[in-house]
């Protein structure tokens, strides 16, 4: 046997709360798949351990890591180098270590466009956005990137929204705007692709409904929700009912786990196994 059998690629997770993370079950699923001899470690770390436990990768040389929160913008300044959208989106939520250099990427927006692209190209298309957070935010500027006409973001929190309309005008081509979301929003008849970005639907709240007029929901769109648990959404079930054709939150999450999983190890795994381990934890 080779000398290395007994030293695996080591990759993991920096958040807290930890516990209820099902990123390792689904990563570590990949590795069994495909016999990749790599571990992915979830530890809960804090906001004052944080810069202790990158140095700590570093020095055990880790393939790379996850942050997740709170830890996704504090961890920017003690890295080496930003992929170009995570330089845009500010935040970073996988470090790949490269010859000993920090290199932080943004995988979350990533993987919402590898799940929209199994259905649709967001180039020259209209695209309607609920929400202007963290995720909103990775979406906006991955899918302007991919070269969206327009994107319109729909918050609740003017300045949250606003702020993001202003991010996506400056540093990309696509045109952005910002609409309050003031009571019932109604698509616009020639949006291609609708996205909530809100947590609006997470469990426990599985019955939450958007403020949004059901009938302006067009066959010919995309309906995309980034809520994983559960993935059938009312938002997803009421697409379903229009003849919309529908993207769940677990798409995102298991393309996002490609992206971090090639980065580390150069290699591009099967979503299928990942997809079914989550949807086991998530009882879809
Ligand atoms: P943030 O807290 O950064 O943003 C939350 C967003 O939801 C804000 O735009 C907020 O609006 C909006 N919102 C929350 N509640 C309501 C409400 N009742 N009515 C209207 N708007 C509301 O969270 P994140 O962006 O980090 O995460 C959002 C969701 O995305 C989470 O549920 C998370 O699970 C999911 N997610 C999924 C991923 C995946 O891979 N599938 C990856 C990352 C996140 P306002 O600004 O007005 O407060």
């Amino acid at each position: 046997p080779e000398p290395s059998t007994f030293l695996s690629l080591l990759t993991g997770s920096f958040a807290t709360p930890a516990a209820e993370n099902p990123t390792v079950a689904m990563v570590e699923a990949a590795y069994r798949h495909h016999g990749i001899d790599a571990r992915y470690i979830n530890c809960d770390v804090s906001a004052e351990k944080l810069a202790d436990a990158v140095r700590g990768a570093l020095a055990m040389g880790w393939a790379g890591f996850n942050c997740s929160l709170p830890h996704k913008v504090a961890v920017v300044p003690l890295l080496d180098e930003l992929a170009p959208s995570a330089a845009i989106i500010g935040a970073v939520n996988c470090v790949v270590i490269r010859n000993g250099r920090l290199i932080g990427e943004n995988t979350d927006g990533q993987g919402f466009l590898a799940s929209l692209q199994t259905v649709a190209d967001p180039k020259g298309r209209k695209v309607v956005l609920f929400g202007a957070g963290g995720a909103a935010r990775a979406i906006a500027v991955e899918t302007a990137l991919a070269g969206a006409a327009a994107i319109t973001i729909v918050n609740r929190d003017t300045a949250r929204g606003m702020e993001l309309a202003a991010l996506v005008n400056a540093r990309t081509s696509a045109a952005a705007t910002f609409v309050p979301w003031e009571g019932v929003f109604t698509i616009p008849e020639e949006t291609a692709v609708v996205v909530n970005a809100t947590s609006i639907g997470l469990f426990p709240h599985v019955d939450a409904r958007l403020d949004l007029d059901l009938e302006s929901l067009a066959p010919g769109m995309v309906v995309a929700d980034v809520i994983p648990n559960p993935p059938r959404t009312r938002l997803i079930r009421d697409a379903e009912a229009r003849g919309c054709t529908v993207l769940d939150g677990l798409g995102m999450l298991v393309n996002q786990g490609i992206a971090g999983i090639r980065l580390w190890t150069g290699v591009t795994v099967d979503g299928e196994p990942m997809r079914r381990v989550l949807k086991g934890i998530f009882d879809a």
